[in-house]
């Protein structure tokens, strides 16, 4: 088989073992994978890195340049990180959006941050995904969506 193809196999077949709770090797429970890339022992394209952050590629892509933001800490959602965290991590949003103008000339950015449910691995991550003209990417809004958040305010307010 081709090398390049076995990286993205191994991390696919990783996700979905971890996923179903099927990773157990001898005592200990496989590392994380992000911690393992921000070790260097799972190889990524390294966009920008400073002592508290790495950023590399996504491997799947949603739009050219699909990069991930990464705490070198082992924080998994928005309830672990610190504010200071979130904040340098906001600023390297910042630095990372201009340099993707500049470079990829895209003509604008979507900022996920998934947690827990439809969060496939479970190391706090933004993904920064530059956005292009017609690029057909889009988030589904659907109106009906407000009824039962609406009964929720009325008991709130
Ligand atoms: P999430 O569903 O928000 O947890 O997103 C996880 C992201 O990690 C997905 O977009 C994957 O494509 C990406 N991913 C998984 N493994 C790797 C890897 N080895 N290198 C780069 N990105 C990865
Ligand atoms: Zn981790």
């Amino acid at each position: 088989m081709n090398n390049k193809y076995i990286y993205p196999i191994l991390t696919l077949l990783y996700i979905f073992l971890k996923k179903n709770d099927k990773i157990y090797l001898g005592d200990d429970y496989m590392d994380c994978l992000f911690c393992e890339i921000i070790k260097g022992n799972i190889p990524s394209k390294k966009v920008y890195e400073d002592e508290k952050v790495l950023v590399f590629l996504d491997i799947n892509p949603n739009t050219n340049g699909h990069m991930l933001i990464v705490p070198k800490e082992h924080v998994v959602t928005i309830d672990d990180i610190s504010d200071e965290l979130a904040a340098h991590i906001n600023s390297v949003k910042k630095k990372l959006y201009k340099l993707l103008k500049e470079r990829l000339n895209c003509s604008g950015l979507t900022v996920v941050q998934n947690n827990d449910y439809g969060q496939d691995v479970k190391h706090y991550h933004v993904h920064m995904i530059p956005r292009y003209e017609n690029d057909c990417w889009h988030m589904n809004f659907r109106q009906d969506n407000l009824k039962e958040i609406e009964e929720v305010l009325k008991e709130l307010n």
